[in-house]
């Protein structure tokens, strides 16, 4: 059993670490910027470092300054959070050339996962459904536009190092093909230095289902049914729920089936999530994360379990403490991302929070690393909370979220809760008719700029 663990991250997700590492008995070493000396999970850790100045890199994407804390503390393993460096292969590697244990796959299978052409290609030989397209990276606009006439317009265009929504282009037409092929290739080196890109068929109104699967590293996998993550700004998720509205009992069975074998068969180790567009009721793959997911709570709630608990078990060598004949839906789970942002632009809203009130009760949880006089610093992410309500079915969730945003106080600074009020008024989101398109139309006409 570790003694001690290191969290390479902060925020909400860092407490979310901490709390399990207690639970569990283990000491937990925070890592901090200098603008984070306050910061809750500073606090709330059994040891912390500063490990440098604001910026992200210079602070928690430093790879010798974290490894310098881990050897100053004596922690024993590495849990990286998501983002920052949870899908870092080289990253992981020195990690482990430092006697350290990385709480995560193996760089191999990040690295694999981390270029979506070869993620693609593998995912296909795993015998998991993908988008049809182009095979490999596209070289140019001439092989792009025979692409386009093959499948059939419209097609996206995506970075193979592609991330965080960004790097994509829809052409609609052959017509709009140069311009889109130009596009995405120079914004795909601008934010990843690396300006490959491939081609899909755009599925017109396709929902986002993911799957939750874990692997034990010695070929065991399960998975854990699905999270739809359809509603979406900007191809960045804002409010997730499972079990997915649209998806039946025998669907989640197949494609769960599907997805464990495929853990199985790769000897994956930990958590991971297998993204698919869903549409007519086929499944494409679109991407894998090799990490802990943001809206890994839905799931959580549903089957009632701790897979951050589950992430350092099978980091350790000890098997997973459930098999999937044990896993079973119990209700329904609905996130919400609360950001420090002014609608209707969604612009980052760092400053002082001079109030703050959680919610509480029967089947609601806040994910959050606020409080009173907390100052939000301008140099990272704008997700400041996690609402997340378990309810015995879907509209028992919903009115929970309802009387669980009522209760919030986050005062001092524009968030996001005024947008999730105004969709608990729309009759699409009670019934759970909506595709990955829904939210941006509905911001167009109800929160013009
Ligand atoms: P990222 O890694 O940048 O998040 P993804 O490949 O996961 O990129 O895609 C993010 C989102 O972009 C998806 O959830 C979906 O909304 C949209 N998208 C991606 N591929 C397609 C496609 N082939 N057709 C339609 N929408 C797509």
């Amino acid at each position: 059993m570790f003694d001690k663990i290191l969290i390479a991250n902060r925020g909400e997700i860092a407490l979310r670490v901490i709390r399990a590492c207690r639970e569990m008995g283990i000491q937990s070493v925070a890592v901090h910027s200098t603008a984070d000396a306050d910061a809750m999970h500073v606090r709330m850790a059994d040891e912390s470092v500063c490990i440098g100045p604001p910026p992200g890199t210079d602070s928690y994407l430093s790879i010798p300054a974290i490894i310098s804390a881990c050897e100053v503390t004596g922690a024993q393993a590495i849990h990286p959070g998501y983002g920052f460096l949870s899908e870092n292969a080289n990253f992981v590697q020195i990690v482990e050339d430092h006697d350290i244990t990385f709480i995560g796959p193996s760089a191999e299978h990040i690295r694999i996962m981390g270029d979506k052409i070869t993620a693609k290609d593998t995912a296909k030989k795993l015998g998991i459904p993908v988008v049809p397209g182009s095979e490999g990276g596209v070289p140019d606009v001439a092989a792009a536009k025979k692409i386009g006439a093959d499948f059939g317009y419209p097609v996206i265009i995506k970075a193979t190092a592609g991330g965080g929504g960004r790097g994509m282009k829809v052409a609609q037409s052959e017509a709009e093909m140069e311009r889109a092929f130009q596009t995405a290739r120079s914004e795909a080196k601008a934010a990843f230095g690396n300006d490959e890109v491939y081609i899909e068929k755009y599925l017109q109104k396709p929902r986002h289902i993911e799957i939750q699967v874990f692997g034990d590293g010695k070929g065991g996998g399960v998975h854990l049914g699905e999270r739809d993550c359809s509603l979406q700004r900007r191809h960045q998720k804002v409010f997730e729920e499972a079990p997915g509205p649209a998806i039946s009992a025998e669907e989640r069975a197949r494609i769960g089936a599907i997805c464990a074998d495929a853990i199985a068969e790769m000897g994956y180790r930990g958590a991971g999530t297998i993204e698919f567009l869903y549409e007519d009721g086929e499944f494409y793959f679109i991407e894998m994360n090799t990490r802990l997911q943001v809206e890994h709570p839905v799931t959580e709630a549903i089957f009632g379990v701790d897979l951050v608990r589950e992430q350092i078990r099978v980091a350790e060598g000890l098997p997973m403490s459930f098999t999937q004949d044990e896993l079973e839906i119990n209700g329904h789970a609905i996130e919400v991302r609360i950001n420090a942002e002014k609608l209707p632009n969604f612009a980052p809203c760092p400053g002082t929070i001079t109030q703050y009130h959680a919610p509480g009760g029967l089947g609601v949880r806040m994910d959050s690393a606020l409080y009173d006089g907390y100052r939000i610093p301008p140099y990272y992410d704008s997700l400041i909370g996690k609402l997340i309500v378990h309810g015995r079915d879907r509209a028992e969730a919903l009115s929970r979220l309802n009387r669980a945003l009522g209760e919030l106080i986050v005062d001092g600074v524009d968030t996001t809760v005024p947008l999730f009020h105004a969709l608990l008024q729309e009759p699409d989101i009670h019934s759970g008719t909506y595709n990955i398109h829904w939210l941006e139309r509905w911001l167009e006409t109800n929160l013009q700029a």
